[in-house]
């Protein structure tokens, strides 16, 4: 089947006083229908940045945006500003980490979140007043009814969370994006949203993209699973081969930093040497090279000469054999 949204060979660089930085370097990836899709990386890994793009919020004046991106069939990276606007907030929304960068302190909430429902149903301020109180109810907030005229500081930091979830799915979007949607949360709340997330999800059929560092919250919530480092994707498959069998050397590092879920977190991390490579600047060959234990320097397949490519389906980006990745992930790497 088609995908709902496919992103081929993205590309996107900012020009700086520096220089151009290539946030995005040649990304392609498929989100199928009422699927999750999770995407892991350290901050500057260009998660947020492609995500951004999808939804026409990267600024236009000091970017710009290779490859193509296709959302059900329309192509947006060609997509004028009010193309982008008819489908933001309306077939697409996002949830963001923080809602108080989403949620205006002026105006109440029920009001926010049927902002976006008058605007692309033409709805009435009464109609959409009603739907808000709905929404409000679908994601849990005790008495929607007097909570809908509250501001968003009379709500907490949960609840504020599950209001902008309902502002996001007001028009039934059939991509949501959320951007580390529970990271501002206490564990005990995080889980309540993702739940949340997920019943909303069956109840509405969205696709979701959902970015996040936390492999924990991605093995929840996700069906397939994109590791990316340096603007580019280095591992990709379902979300059980990728954390089962990982096969790039920093999949191998994420998760062995990772404290185990429900496991014993006194045992040592091994967090990955050295820092996230520059993307004004970024390394030759396999942009992983300067941190990687299992680097080859024999000249001619050096890793530091050539770039390894990332396969269609499920893959990994690294110059290691098959048997080279077995053999090191089995002894070395899982924990046991
Ligand atoms: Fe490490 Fe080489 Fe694989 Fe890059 S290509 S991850 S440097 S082994
Ligand atoms: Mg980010």
């Amino acid at each position: 089947p088609e995908a709902f949204l496919s992103v081929r060979d993205l590309r996107v660089r900012f020009s700086t006083e520096d220089g151009i930085v290539k946030a995005v370097d040649g990304l392609s990836f498929d989100v199928e229908r009422g699927k999750t899709l999770g995407i892991v990386g350290e901050s500057g890994s260009g998660k947020s940045v492609t995500n951004l793009t999808v939804l026409g919020l990267h600024n236009p004046m000091s970017s710009t945006v290779e490859g193509e991106i296709v959302l059900d069939g329309k192509e947006l990276v060609t997509a004028t500003e009010r193309e982008m606007e008819k489908l933001r907030g309306n077939k697409v929304a996002m949830i963001f980490q923080d809602p108080l960068t989403a949620l205006s302190p002026y105006y109440t909430v029920g009001r926010q979140i049927a902002e976006p429902f008058m605007k692309h149903t033409g709805a009435s301020r009464k109609e959409a007043k009603d739907r808000a109180v709905e929404m409000l109810t679908k994601v849990g907030i005790p008495q929607p009814k007097t909570r809908v005229d509250d501001y968003p500081h009379q709500f907490s930091g949960g609840m504020r969370q599950r209001a902008m979830i309902a502002m996001a799915l007001i028009c039934n979007p059939d991509l949501l994006i959320a951007d580390e949607p529970t990271t501002a949360l206490d564990v005990t709340v995080q889980a309540q949203i993702l739940d949340l997330l997920k019943d909303l999800q069956q109840e509405f059929g969205s696709a979701i993209i959902f970015i996040t560092h936390d492999l924990g919250v991605i093995s929840h919530m996700a069906d397939d699973l994109l590791v990316m480092y340096s603007g580019r994707a280095v591992e990709r498959g379902s979300v059980r081969e990728v954390l089962r069998n990982p096969q790039h050397p920093y999949t191998w590092g994420l998760l062995s930093s990772m404290p185990r879920l429900g496991g014993n977190t006194s045992k040592a991390l091994m967090p990955i040497p050295g820092n996230p490579p520059s993307l004004l600047n970024p390394p030759s060959g396999c942009p992983f090279h300067p941190r990687c234990a299992f680097r080859s320097e024999v000249p001619g397949t050096a890793c530091s000469d050539e770039r390894p490519l990332l396969a269609d389906g499920r893959a990994a980006a690294c110059h290691l054999t098959a048997e080279q990745k077995q053999t090191i992930f089995i002894d070395k790497i899982q924990p046991r």
